[in-house]
């Protein structure tokens, strides 16, 4: 068995998976998008899962030898379907890219009219950005954030949706601290006749964790990666109204994609029955009182922060104040051990290659089990390194008390 073990069988990429490990632990991860998934998840997804193929959906194959992908499969629509109390739900997408894409397919045709919001006020590519085939082969209209309080704004929603009169719309987001309305925009998307697709990537966990306002009920389709807020598998799932289960069926597979990936559809179930447990309300919760806290403390320091504080879990800072470009901030704080995104800010000046703030939040330190104590602890560390990000002293100094910070809080495994 050992001659067959990773170390054995290729010891480079062996002893990076280590480095990464170790890196991860002896690091503090404020990206928001990233987590720590739950161990038995990874279990699922290194298993002989993936040696299946399924293309098809349960009880309707193309391959023969599904009696346990079938249980898997439907175990893992189930679970959604409840947890989130919807009529149905799709877990083939490959991520959350794939998974919007599929949207587009099943209900426009190149050059029909799409509205989303901008990258730059915290849009994601896939809502209609001009780099991704989502901008490129759809007449894409793009709203952004008011310029007063940098929050959505519903008057250019409507205004925009009145004048461009989209097949479809997209809400959520992926750099905006703020809850997203739902019931607002499936106003305007019923007003125009338009669909409403909720992009829940950032945000599911805190949805079936009850520490953000659903979308159900508003949103025609709701899109969602799996690998974030909710810690399962990297993978993507569609949630719909019975209306809409055809078409998106049909889009995700054979429209878009082959073969699921079987071991990542075992951890959807695995994360969506987690996420159904009280102690998963708990953790919802918890993600967003940390991030307050992040929050109140780097603002009694003096950073400014987008929006003036947070709803969710995430924290944009705008760095223009303390004259450090987001880019040179991201990168000392990495080197304190203190892992973030540079990011742009609303109307920001600076180029999206080197913007002017700098992308927190609090899912993963939460999974750690972190909570207020050190977040206040952490905000000052990021002060420090902010205000002096060329400071070898300071950085080596805070990445040692990051390190020991850490070993109190083990990644769970
Ligand atoms: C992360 C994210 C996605 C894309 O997910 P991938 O798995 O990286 O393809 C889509 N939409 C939003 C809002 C996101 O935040």
């Amino acid at each position: 068995m050992t001659d067959h073990a990773l170390a054995s069988v290729d010891p480079k990429i062996a002893k990076q998976i280590l480095l990464e490990e170790e890196r991860q632990h002896r690091t503090l991860r404020l990206i928001p998008s990233e987590n720590y998934a739950f161990p038995a998840v990874m279990e699922a997804c290194g298993s002989v899962l993936n040696n299946k193929y399924s293309e098809g959906y349960a009880g309707k194959r193309y391959y023969e030898g599904q009696q346990h992908i079938d249980v898997v499969e439907k175990l893992a629509c189930q679970r959604l379907k409840k947890l989130f109390g919807v009529d149905h739900a799709n877990v083939q997408p490959y991520s959350g890219s794939p998974a919007n894409l599929a949207v587009y397919f099943a209900f426009l045709k190149p050059g029909d009219t799409v509205m989303g919001l901008g990258l730059p006020s915290g849009g994601h590519l896939t809502h209609g950005w001009g780099v991704s085939i989502t901008g490129a082969y759809f007449n894409a209209v793009q709203y952004g954030v008011r310029e007063s309080d940098h929050r959505i704004d519903f008057d250019e929603v409507a205004k925009l949706a009145k004048e461009h009169k989209p097949k479809l719309i997209f809400c959520g987001t992926t750099a905006y601290a703020r809850t997203v309305e739902f019931d607002r925009f499936a106003e305007i998307a019923r007003d125009v006749g338009a669909i409403l697709a909720a992009d829940i990537a950032h945000i599911s966990g805190l949805v079936a964790g009850g520490a953000h306002p659903t979308p159900v009920g508003h949103a025609d389709i709701i899109t969602s990666t799996t690998h974030k807020t909710f810690r399962g598998p990297r993978g993507g799932m569609i949630m719909c109204t019975k209306e809409h289960k055809k078409a998106i069926d049909r889009a995700v597979f054979p429209g878009l994609q082959g073969g699921p990936h079987n071991g990542t559809t075992a951890g959807i179930a695995i994360a969506a029955r987690l996420a159904s447990k009280p102690e998963f309300r708990t953790y919802a919760a918890n993600v967003v009182s940390n991030a307050k806290h992040l929050a109140d403390e780097l603002m009694s320091q003096g950073i400014t922060l987008v929006t003036g504080g947070t709803d969710n879990h995430l924290v944009l800072c705008d760095l223009r104040s303390c004259n450090v470009p987001g880019k040179v901030a991201a990168q000392a704080l990495d080197r304190a051990g203190i892992v973030c995104n540079y990011n742009s800010v609303p109307f920001d000046t600076r180029k999206p290659f080197d913007p002017s703030g700098i992308r927190i939040g609090t899912p993963a330190l939460t999974t750690r089990g972190m909570g207020k104590s050190e977040m206040v602890q952490l905000a000052r560390w990021m002060n420090e390194v902010i205000r002096a990000p060329d400071d070898v002293g300071v950085t080596d100094r805070i990445r040692g008390e990051v390190e020991a910070l850490c070993d109190s809080f083990p990644v769970p495994r």
